[in-house]
């Protein structure tokens, strides 16, 4: 486990300041064809990257706030991004909207999606799809959809370096996010189950670890159990009825609260709601009045 750049041969990992926590993330850069893929991690090294070395294209694993800053560095670089993730990168209502964002936490957002993140509306050049394969000198990009955690979130696989990019299945402690409009809960467990059978022997995550080469079994059994865990003890609270500002209050997600609450009060909102809605479709949990129980 390492926060220092490596190079993969031509794939390098760029560590994102602060271990690549939100907001920023890690980044990759592919040497050669000069492609970054995901570039808000140090807006330094990129600027240096840009300057000294050439970024003619940048990928995106997703459309996520935290993935996307510092495109501005790069306005005449390539945009590649999956189909269904594109709209919000053109368009911050559309952005807004997918995070199921109203008022007061709406105003919120925007103004930090635009002041911190740099937000500009970005016109998609290109789409990156299941099995676009793209070759270099010496290395090969395969493109792996993996949706769940967004409708179109990818991760990267480059056989010669057995090197897999695992964009925000992140493998934090915290666990996997699957709150927004168009998230779901059965897809990321299908898309974690499809990386961990990828023959790869080093795994890069978007957010602190980084680089990891070893125990990746248990890392894979450690990040899907937080799922399951985070469900059971949704189910055990509804032993007896809660309405939603008490599930809420219970921060079964977080742990505990936490600021700035208009981000971690619509993210365990947010992410409460997934599981309620998951167990009330497999009859677990029914609404009367307002209120969630297990049956
Ligand atoms: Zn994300």
């Amino acid at each position: 486990m390492t926060c220092e750049e490596i190079h993969f041969g031509p794939v390098w990992f760029i560590p994102g300041v602060n271990r690549g926590r939100y907001p920023h993330c890690n980044s990759l850069y592919i040497h050669g064809p000069g492609i970054v893929i995901d570039p808000a991690s140090d807006e330094k090294r990129l600027l240096e990257l840009r300057d000294r070395e050439g970024v003619n294209e940048v990928w995106l694993s997703h459309w996520h706030e935290d993935h996307i800053a510092y495109l501005d560095l790069f306005p005449g670089a390539t945009v590649r991004i999956c189909r269904r993730d594109a709209p919000p990168l053109e368009d911050l209502e559309t952005l807004l909207d997918w995070y199921d964002l109203s008022e007061p936490h709406r105003g919120y957002w925007r103004r930090a999606l635009l002041d911190t993140f740099r937000y500009r509306p970005r016109r998609v050049d290109a789409y990156l799809a299941e099995g676009d394969s793209f070759s270099f000198a010496a290395t090969t990009v395969q493109v792996i959809e993996t949706p769940g955690h967004t409708p179109g979130h990818l991760a990267f696989y480059f056989p010669e370096q057995e090197a897999l990019f695992l964009g925000d299945y992140d493998m934090t402690s915290f666990g996997p996010w699957y709150g927004d409009r168009h998230s779901s809960i059965e897809d990321t467990l299908a898309s974690l189950r499809r990386l961990r059978r990828l023959p790869a022997r080093r795994w890069i995550a978007g957010h602190e670890s980084g680089v990891f080469t070893d125990n990746a079994d248990e890392r894979w059994r450690r990040y899907e159990g937080v799922i399951h865990e985070r469900e059971a003890n949704l189910l055990a609270l509804l032993a007896r009825p809660h309405n939603m500002r008490e599930i809420v209050e219970a921060w079964l997600i977080y742990k505990k609260p936490r600021e700035p609450v208009a981000f971690f009060e619509f993210g365990e909102r947010a992410l409460s709601m997934k599981h309620l809605e998951r167990l009330m479709a497999r009859g677990l949990v029914a609404e009367r009045d307002g209120r969630y129980v297990r049956v």
